[in-house]
């Protein structure tokens, strides 16, 4: 008979934390999960599924305009802000339910308040005040916006959190930073008739990602009616006269907007968590340092998802709390493995991808060959929407493996999940060629483009 009050407390309800719990639970363990605001995490609260429903509210703009070329006359359209986060809402506590059930199925213990740590088997519930024991702790507390405290006036702007709840949509917005979320959200608000800027201190556009990608989504963005404003960065925002804002950038000059949203990564949400207390040590970004096995320095506590700052991914802690249920109570030590993670950032178009960029890849190997395919989707055709997808694959030519996937157009976050096992399982360009296609889809692209468009061999385009 254990000591302890619980196998297994877990802190932090998002979705490595809920996976945890549940799975441990499910196998008989006695198992706590606390959560201080709402089950389901940054990604069914207030991220990835929220944001996928703006996604397609914001589309629908484009698809009236479209129906023309087909045939059909679309009336007049209005659109309400306030039904969209009320049917977003109503949808958001229905999955928020869902996460409920399943651990209260699974027989987990569910604590609704903050809970930190007060030694390395003890958990303070900060509103019971009640101190628990568990023979091990799961920390999973995720991450939070970087408020970029040090920028005069960052109190007056949104982060991604507040733009879920914006009581009424602005009429234009400046949106800063360069990754995934500046992105969408930049597609989302131009979407839905805001007019929207986005700045960027970099060169270009998603600096992690192909440069195809990036060159083809900025251009695709400001052909829609997006400003992007690259190497540049805000310098203040203050409260104009007028009511809206006033923004001083390094480059650009004063820009009145009536919405600042900072989009510029997010950190570990370890502050205050009692790690001190505990002993279990963080990196200089405050993340708490893991092993291989997402084990802390404090033997019988474990770290997963965004809080260990790795990979930023929703079904990366998933899989790393799926591991650490695999080691811990399934005696099948499983490291996560963090490898060709396929990914889309639902911008508009898309981008879906795969594995290693062009000029990473040119790095890495003696001899790439680089297979591009640009075209009109056959959906442009009749709608004359001037859009183009971008298909691109890399490949090493000493071995034949197919390095990397790239897809900028409709529904490339679908292709890229397709894309993504065919990478894992090592596919060559040849197991490519002798796919059959398709037809008619944008798709077959992937496995039509016989001959490399170029070859990069020691660095040099060939
Ligand atoms: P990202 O890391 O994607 O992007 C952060 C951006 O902010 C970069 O462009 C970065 O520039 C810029 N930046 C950072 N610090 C500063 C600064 N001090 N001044 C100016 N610019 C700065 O983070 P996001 O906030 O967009 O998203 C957070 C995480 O959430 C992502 O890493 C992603 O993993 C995840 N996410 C995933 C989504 C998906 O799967 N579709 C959707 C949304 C989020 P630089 O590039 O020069 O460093």
């Amino acid at each position: 008979m254990s000591s302890f009050d619980y196998d297994l407390f877990v802190i932090g309800g998002g979705s490595g934390g809920v996976r945890s719990a549940r799975l441990a639970a499910s196998l008989g363990k006695k198992v706590a999960i606390a959560e201080e605001y709402r089950f389901g995490g940054t990604c069914v609260i207030r991220g990835c599924v929220p944001k996928k429903l703006f996604v397609y509210a914001s589309q629908f703009h484009e698809h009236f305009e479209d129906a023309a070329g087909y045939g059909w006359t679309v009336g007049e359209s209005t659109f309400d802000w306030t039904k969209l986060i009320a049917a977003k809402d109503l949808e958001i506590a229905r999955l928020e339910g869902l996460y409920r059930k399943g651990l209260d199925n699974a027989g987990a213990e569910i604590v609704e308040s903050r809970a930190e740590l007060v030694g390395p088997n003890s958990v303070l519930i900060r509103k019971t005040g009640k101190v628990v024991t568990a023979e091990k702790i799961v920390i999973a507390v995720g991450g939070g916006a970087n408020p970029h405290a040090a920028l005069p006036g960052h109190e007056l702007c949104i982060t991604s959190n507040e733009a879920f709840h914006l009581e009424k949509l602005p009429r234009s917005i400046l949106i800063a930073g360069g990754g995934y979320i500046a992105v969408e959200f930049a597609n989302i608000f131009h979407g839905l008739g805001v007019e929207t800027t986005l700045i960027y201190r970099g060169a270009e556009i998603l600096s992690r990602f192909d440069h195809d990608m990036r060159r083809g989504l900025h251009e695709a963005m400001e052909a829609k009616g997006i400003r992007i404003l690259c190497h540049d960065h805000i310098q203040s925002v203050a409260k104009a006269t007028s009511g809206g804002l006033e923004v001083e950038t390094m480059n650009n000059g004063q820009l009145a907007v009536e919405q600042v949203m900072l989009a510029l990564g997010r950190d570990p949400y370890t502050k205050g968590l009692g790690l001190e207390a505990a002993g279990v040590a963080t990196n200089e970004r405050g993340a708490i340092v893991v092993d291989a096995y997402s084990r802390t320095n404090v033997a019988g506590i474990f770290a997963l998802g965004d809080v260990t700052d790795r990979v930023q991914l929703t079904p990366v802690a998933i899989h790393e709390a799926m591991c650490f249920i695999e080691t811990e109570y399934r005696n099948n030590p499983t490291s996560p493995d963090h490898e060709l993670i396929a990914t889309a950032v639902f911008s508009q178009p898309e981008i879906g991808t795969v594995g290693m960029s062009e000029d990473e890849a040119a790095k890495r190997f003696d001899e790439i060959e680089v297979y591009r395919a640009q075209f009109r989707p056959m959906k442009a055709t009749l709608s004359g929407r001037a859009e183009k997808m971008i298909m691109k694959l890399i490949v090493n030519a000493a071995d034949r493996k197919v390095v990397g996937a790239h897809i900028l157009g409709h529904d490339a976050g679908e292709m890229a999940q397709l894309l993504g096992i065919t990478l894992k399982a090592g596919c060559t360009k040849d197991d490519f060629d002798r796919t059959m296609a398709v037809h008619p889809t944008a798709a077959e692209e992937l496995v039509t483009m016989y001959s490399p468009s170029y070859r990069i061999k020691n660095g040099e385009r060939i």
